[in-house]
């Protein structure tokens, strides 16, 4: 089952604390389309400039991702600089320049029509909103977004999110779009404007999936050691999850079962851990899917946790908080 993904390819300059990379190979798209493509195809829709390195497609290429949507423009690919602080968690965007994006009108071509799996990665939101109007019959579409489009273009935006199946947000997103000081609070908010999901990612601790049937699932976090660049890990996130659920079939009502979707989310997190080792997507490349089930054991060992405890006498209740 093959997946669509329209969103930024972009060239990045990265600062964290210890090294500095400088217009690289970045882009929401660019992170999907390497993580997602580990599991199946990918169909990409974006734009770049005249000056995008072919490097880049000749490693696309090599991987299943259709680039029959991606077209070149005249002019600057889209260029994003950010500097992060030490904690790896937060970080400042210290320049966006839209380049070739600011006169794109995303196209979906005839061949990507039968995806059944949407991403909408982060891009203007009247461009996800244009992708919408152009597919249908799709059995699960998530969006992603960043404060940027929260701040500059709230009222697109909110027309998106009542449009899709599922919303991918950072805590802080959720505070600044909703104004909830409370993550439930926001959540219930989100889900009141017709999502099915609300996933809340939280960078290194981990991911909460949020269901308007009341599904609350804590997808646990792996404990990587050596953070060396966090960029593109929601959208490597957000590969994983489609990724893992383009392997399995949905049930006889088109829709995927919460307990897909769980695994999806838990799939999500090993990704986005992946890609923190690494600049860029350079340790995607090397990937394989051996590498995701080690990750995924450990995962499975390190939350698991025995079901049938209960205090059996209450006497015991004191020998335990002693
Ligand atoms: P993430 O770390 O998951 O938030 O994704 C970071 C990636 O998003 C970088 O590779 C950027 O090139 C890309 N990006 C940053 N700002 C924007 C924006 N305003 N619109 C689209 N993509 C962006």
């Amino acid at each position: 089952m093959s997946i669509l993904v329209v969103g930024s390819v972009a060239l990045d300059t990265v600062e964290t604390p210890f090294a500095r990379v400088e217009e690289t190979l970045g882009g929401a798209a660019s992170y999907f389309a390497t993580a997602a493509s580990l599991y199946n195809q990918v169909n990409l829709v974006a734009v770049i400039g005249t000056d995008f390195p072919r490097e880049y497609l000749d490693f696309w290429r090599g991987r299943p991702v259709n680039l029959a949507g991606l077209r070149i423009e005249e002019g600057r690919t889209f260029l994003w600089a950010a500097r992060y602080h030490m904690d790896m968690n937060t970080r400042d965007t210290l320049d966006t320049q839209l380049g070739v994006y600011a006169g794109f009108h995303p196209v979906i071509p005839e061949e990507y029509y039968s995806s059944k799996l949407l991403f909408l990665a982060n891009i203007q939101p009247e461009l996800q909103m244009e992708v919408l109007e152009q597919v249908s019959g799709v059995s699960l579409s998530v969006l992603d977004t960043m404060e940027l489009w929260i701040m500059t273009a709230r009222a697109q935006l909110t027309e998106v999110i009542k449009r899709v199946d599922m919303l991918l947000m950072s805590e802080e997103e959720i505070h600044q779009y909703t104004n909830c000081a409370s993550i439930v609070k926001g959540v219930r908010q989100l889900l009141d404007m017709g999502l099915q999901y609300v996933v809340v990612k939280q960078g290194s601790y981990g991911a909460l999936l949020f269901g308007a049937d009341g599904t609350f699932f804590s997808a646990p976090t792996y404990p990587l050691e050596e953070v060396i660049d966090p960029t593109g890990a929601g959208d490597a996130f957000a590969g994983g999850l489609l990724g893992y659920l383009s392997t399995v079939e949905p049930q006889q009502d088109g829709c995927y079962s919460v307990d897909q979707i769980k695994l999806g989310v838990v799939h999500g997190n090993i990704i986005g851990s992946f890609v923190c080792e690494d600049f860029s997507i350079g340790r995607l490349r090397t990937l394989i899917m051996d590498d995701v089930a080690e990750r995924y054991q450990c995962l499975v060992a390190c939350s698991h946790f025995d079901p049938d405890w209960r205090f059996s006498q209450p006497g015991q209740v004191k020998t335990v908080i002693k």
